[in-house]
């Protein structure tokens, strides 16, 4: 791939797309780079005026360029995260399930071996120049990935407002399937007070 700012990817040049990814990431980071083009993809092939959720099927990079890139995210619910290390992510029509799937695909991309030592964590990332790196992911772009039509069949369903109910101890409002008491107070949280509230 040649001239990023002729090629366009989500919509508008490819070259303000990297510049949204380093000032998001801080810098150009080669898998947000590679979900740009993955969320592109899968754009086009479900076509323009689809209200469309996500599926992404790892934690790292990846949901970052979904909600850089499309209007879901885990905020409002139409990004959802499932964690298997897996670089795919689906993007499907809501009410009809409908969609694809795209990944990153290791029989193409060996023939990009800086891309493929990094992605398979087989080198360590000070042999991997960024600058190297991205030149990699960019000579790539789709040629590393593959896609499919799918129909969505599990994971699909929105998680749901529950009740909540107001903790008697630190006046906090919970989710009331938690108990009486929120889950801090009953000895189970991640935190100590180190200072009074104020
Ligand atoms: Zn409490």
């Amino acid at each position: 791939m040649k001239n990023d700012s002729l090629i366009m990817t989500c919509g508008r040049p490819l070259a303000q797309c990297l510049e949204e990814i380093e000032a998001f990431h801080g810098f150009k980071a080669p898998g947000m780079v590679l979900g740009l083009f993955m969320v592109h993809r899968a754009q086009e092939l479900i076509g323009s005026g689809i209200e469309a959720d996500v599926i992404v099927e790892t934690r790292h990079c990846l949901p970052d360029a979904v909600q850089l890139f499309t209007p879901c995210t885990v905020g409002n619910g139409w990004l959802k995260i499932l964690d298997w290390d897996k670089y795919a992510l689906s993007l499907y029509d809501r009410h009809t399930r409908e969609g694809c799937r795209v990944w990153f695909d290791l029989a193409k991309a060996r023939a990009f071996p800086v891309l493929y030592q990094w992605f398979m964590r087989l080198a360590p990332k000070k042999s991997l120049p960024l600058e190297m790196l991205l030149e990699d992911v960019l000579a790539a772009g789709p040629a590393v990935l593959s896609e499919r039509s799918i129909q969505v069949t599990d994971f699909y369903n929105r998680q749901k407002k529950d009740r909540i109910n107001i903790c008697p101890d630190c006046g906090e409002a919970f989710a009331a399937v938690q108990g009486e008491r929120c889950l801090a107070c009953q000895g189970k949280g991640y935190y100590r007070s180190r200072s009074q509230p104020s």
